[in-house]
């Protein structure tokens, strides 16, 4: 999982270890880094959005529809987050992926009328898109996700 602030994402380079900001409004591109010129992996990892202001942030100003996984915890939610993971790889700066967790951020449960956690929303432009409370396995989630962007 890549940290995230206010200001974007954080992406480590692999080659210099540099840490490399993505603005929320730049998640569509490829990007390499700024110190080695390596070619970045954010578009491929997961975003931990660890408070409710960098979610807003996040799923208002990104330039790619957003799948958020609302969870009460990550650490107990270790399957869910491998499957994000390969949703995350497979989205090549088309969508990006993000978890955030009521624990910390209870508000966002009556926001959204969670009933049930884990559930899945897909955002764009700060809108949701659809929702779904049940785990896909393998490429499921990806399909979801792309099946909802060609149906706009
Ligand atoms: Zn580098």
């Amino acid at each position: 999982m890549s940290d995230v602030n206010e200001q974007g994402m954080l992406s480590y380079c692999r080659a210099c270890e540099s840490k490399n900001r993505i603005p929320f409004n730049k998640l569509h591109r490829k990007g390499n880094c700024a110190r080695c010129g390596m070619p970045l992996r954010h578009v491929s990892q997961v975003m931990h959005l660890v408070w409710e202001d960098i979610f807003w942030r996040c799923v208002r100003t990104a330039s790619v529809p957003v799948l958020i996984a609302f969870v009460h915890d990550v650490s107990s939610e270790k399957e869910l987050e491998a499957e994000l993971e390969v949703a995350a790889s497979c989205a090549f700066g088309d969508y990006a992926v993000g978890i955030v967790e009521l624990e910390r951020n209870p508000g966002l449960a009556n926001d959204f009328k969670l009933k049930e956690l884990p559930t899945m929303i897909l955002f764009k432009q700060g809108v949701d898109m659809g929702r779904l409370v049940q785990r896909l396995g393998g490429k499921g989630f990806e399909m979801y996700v792309r099946g909802l962007i060609d149906y706009q």
